[in-house]
């Protein structure tokens, strides 16, 4: 049979079900990715992440060449193309069946029934398969037989369930018959906007892999105490390649499970910590795929509907370039924009900011986000917001609020973290660099905070109580 896969977000050949079954079932196979800049627009997708998806299509293209494997790049105008550009190809190339793997997303399941409608009008068959989390999206049920929507009992609902099968993933590629067409990597007509430095993020799935096993390695033994410390750079820095499928999330799990004896919740308390992390990954993609409120940008808590939230452009800019005055929220702004990443504490921490002490609207926060994030992700950049605004699932109560300040001492001790990012205060010590008195600066030519902490607070409490009442 001559068959065609379709890859989406899942670009890699390790643990990906659609291309194994492909390549089980036939004899010649060729890939197609389609390219939509207008899609990518649409779903808000960051410049930094293109920048990495495309070194990602390069390195893929390669891995399938050696197998025979051409890889054909499509550009469409977006999801509503998509059906006709993949029955087209299928039909001129007489290919027999097209196989590829589900994506969570609304938009993206309609896609994919038109998709089958048509290729059944032409008589061309379809597979489709599983990869983006271990558990088939909204099986996992409570006793009442409803979806999850706290994180511990599904977690513990995750692991009771879990069967080694599921990690049944390795699979050994051999080579296809050559084919007469070529892949085609030409020209995405990509403009770089961004100024993350991408030499911290080297593509393809041999990357992917090299770096949880570092990981496991090297660092997980400290995971649990250092992974709130953003200087120390204590967790794997893997969401980037998880977020466009570079690595599969069974991969992680069974390499963090190889280095702990094959034990979930004893052992090394830095891998059981990390593999807890990767099922608040698939929590929060459960969320979306039950709760389809969420990707429709409502809040998970009906009542924080009517929140009044607050609008001030300069504070809002302040905000994205780091210059709130308040160092640990710019340090975390600045690294964003530096690395294309931040540190999960400070995610939280500028979160709450923004969201409580600025009291905006945590969608803005959000698409911000989504639009600076090498790894972003709709439903763990959604979860995350949603969490930090108590609008979300396992919200933190509204009352509960972060205190920058006490975050940064507790956090960045020696103000490390500060200083890499907001040079202007290197000089100062710790003793007032997570709050610079006036004078320093002035010296330093540092702003003053653009709001009182205390007030904000009190601002923020007042406006959740009026919405729940
Ligand atoms: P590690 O600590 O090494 O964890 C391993 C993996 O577990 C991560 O790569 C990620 O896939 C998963 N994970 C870890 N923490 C979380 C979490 N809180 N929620 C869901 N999954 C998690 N993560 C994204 O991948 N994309 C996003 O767009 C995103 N936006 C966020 C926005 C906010 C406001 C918050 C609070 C969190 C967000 N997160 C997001 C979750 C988390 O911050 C990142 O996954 C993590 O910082 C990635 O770094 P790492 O790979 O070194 O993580």
């Amino acid at each position: 049979m001559k068959s065609l896969f379709w890859f989406r977000g899942d670009l890699r050949l390790d643990d990906n079900p659609g291309l194994k079954a492909c390549f089980e079932n036939s004899e010649e196979v060729h890939a197609i990715f389609i390219f939509s800049k207008r899609q990518l627009n649409l779903h808000n997708e960051s410049n930094v992440k293109i920048d990495f998806l495309i070194k990602n299509l390069i390195s893929l293209e390669s891995d399938l060449k050696d197998l025979n494997i051409p890889l054909t790049i499509i550009k469409s105008d977006g999801f509503e193309d998509d059906p006709s550009v993949i029955s087209q190809i299928a039909n001129e190339r007489k290919l027999e069946k097209v196989f590829w793997n589900k994506q969570f997303g609304e938009d993206e399941a309609n896609r994919d029934t038109k998709t089958s409608d048509l290729l059944s009008a032409l008589d061309i068959g379809f597979e489709s398969y599983h990869d983006q989390v271990v558990y088939v999206p909204g099986t996992l049920r409570t006793g009442q037989d409803s979806p999850y929507s706290v994180f511990t009992p599904f977690k513990r609902k995750w692991i009771e369930n879990f069967d080694m099968n599921f990690l049944d993933i390795d699979y050994k590629y051999e080579k296809k018959n050559a084919t007469n067409i070529k892949s085609n990597l030409d020209d995405f007509g990509f403009e770089k906007t961004h100024q993350a430095d991408m030499s911290l993020w080297q593509e393809g799935e041999k990357e992917a892999i090299k770096r949880v096993k570092f990981f496991l390695r090297d660092k997980a033994i400290n995971y649990s105490k250092d992974r709130n410390d953003p200087i120390i750079d204590g967790t794997s820095r893997i969401s980037p390649y998880l977020a466009l499928g570079i690595i599969s999330p069974k991969r992680c799990i069974l390499e963090a499970l190889k280095a702990n004896n094959f034990e979930f919740t004893s052992g090394h308390i830095g891998i059981t910590k990390w593999i807890d992390e990767i099922v608040w990954r698939e929590f929060y993609r459960n969320i979306m795929f039950s709760f389809p409120k969420v990707s429709r940008g409502m809040p998970f808590q009906d009542y924080s509907k009517s929140i009044q939230w607050r609008f001030n452009e300069s504070e809002l800019a302040a905000w994205k370039s780091g210059h709130t005055g308040f160092p640990i929220i710019d340090a975390a702004m600045r690294q964003l924009l530096h690395e294309g990443w931040m540190h999960n504490r400070l995610r939280m921490v500028v979160a709450m900011f923004f969201t409580k002490n600025m009291l905006h609207d945590w969608r803005l926060g959000e698409a911000y986000f989504m639009q600076n994030l090498i790894d972003a992700d709709f439903s763990s950049n959604n979860g995350g917001w949603q969490w930090s605004s108590s609008t979300g699932t396992d919200a933190a109560p509204y009352f509960r609020i972060f205190n920058p300040i006490t975050q940064s001492t507790n956090f960045d001790k020696e103000g490390l973290f500060i200083k890499k990012y907001v040079p202007e205060l290197k000089e100062l010590d710790k003793s007032v660099i997570h709050n610079p008195p006036a004078e320093h600066r002035k010296y330093c030519k540092y702003p003053n905070p653009i709001l009182d902490l205390k007030e904000s607070r009190l601002r923020a409490i007042e406006a959740f109580k009026q919405a729940k009442s």
